[in-house]
């Protein structure tokens, strides 16, 4: 088990500026073991709370990234063939539950249905893990918690989360923070100026506030982090942009063109 977080010194404690009531909810889920899902956009700070909690709670992690390539039997584990013996593989799932872990499904709305079905019965009262290859009914470890993350504007034409399956969840959604706290997270994680911190905080309001761009997602607090070390690091401020901010968010030449032109509008 890992250490209960006031052994934890601040260098082994993930840092995370809350940004409303999160970490209390977060506590009252793991407390009364309920799951717990979090919305919101890429880059919003999602894996970074979970972290967090994870180490405050004294918890081990365990993420796994859902794709439409994830299977149950990926999760739950398989029988692998080492030195001529068979012998059994736990896949992640299935060590959470051993553990007693946080385990945290990134894009649970990637994720086939039949990871959806193990699921089901581990998020519920019921606690438990069938691992059908292996012929074995877990009951989840004490500290096990469930925690699922979606970002629903990403999905929004490919695949949504059946409501069956959202309301066996807690909810939080994650949004862009208030300017003044995103400027303290810039400089928090990234020792950036005040100057700058204000400035990139200025430029994402910007780009988040025109919709006739096309955009398929807003400029994240994860792109004006990078783009705050590029800065920190020496590089030009209008080239950080362009390549922090601007390249990562569209292909087109024009859109590139009008992102650039805002940014030098804030960095002039
Ligand atoms: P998500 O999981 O939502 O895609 P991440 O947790 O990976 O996003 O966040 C991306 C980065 O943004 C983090 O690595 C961190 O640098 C920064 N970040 C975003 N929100 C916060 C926050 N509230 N406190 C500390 N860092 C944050």
């Amino acid at each position: 088990m890992s250490q209960p977080a006031e052994f934890l010194s601040p260098v082994d404690l993930p840092w995370y500026r809350p940004v409303g009531h999160e970490c209390e909810v977060f506590e009252h889920c793991f407390r009364n073991e309920l799951p717990l899902m979090l919305r919101g956009p890429t880059g919003a700070g999602k894996s970074r709370f979970v972290e967090h909690m994870a180490a405050r709670l004294g918890r081990p992690l365990v993420t796994v990234a859902a794709h439409d390539d994830t299977s149950a039997t990926d999760l739950c584990g398989r029988w692998v063939i080492q030195g001529g013996e068979t012998r059994w593989q736990d896949g992640p799932v299935t060590r959470a539950v051993r553990q007693g872990a946080i385990l945290y499904i990134d894009e649970i709305a990637e994720a086939r249905s039949d990871v959806i079905v193990v699921l089901h019965p581990l998020g519920d009262h019921r606690r438990r893990l069938f691992v059908e290859r292996h012929d074995e009914e877990l009951e989840a470890a004490e500290g096990f918690m469930l925690v699922v993350s979606w970002n629903p504007g990403y999905q929004r034409s490919l695949r949504e989360l059946k409501p069956s399956t959202r309301q066996r969840f807690v909810g939080l959604t994650f949004g862009y923070p208030a300017a003044a706290v995103e400027e303290e997270i810039l400089i928090g994680e990234t020792g950036a100026a005040k100057k700058v911190a204000k400035r990139l905080v200025a430029l994402a309001a910007k780009i988040r506030a025109v919709d006739h761009l096309g955009l398929a997602e807003h400029p994240s607090t994860r792109l004006l982090v990078s783009t705050a070390l590029l800065i920190g690091s020496g590089l030009a401020p209008r080239l950080a942009c362009r390549v922090g901010i601007v390249e990562p968010l569209t292909d087109d030449p024009e859109v590139a063109e009008a992102l650039t032109d805002l940014c030098n509008l804030v960095f002039d």
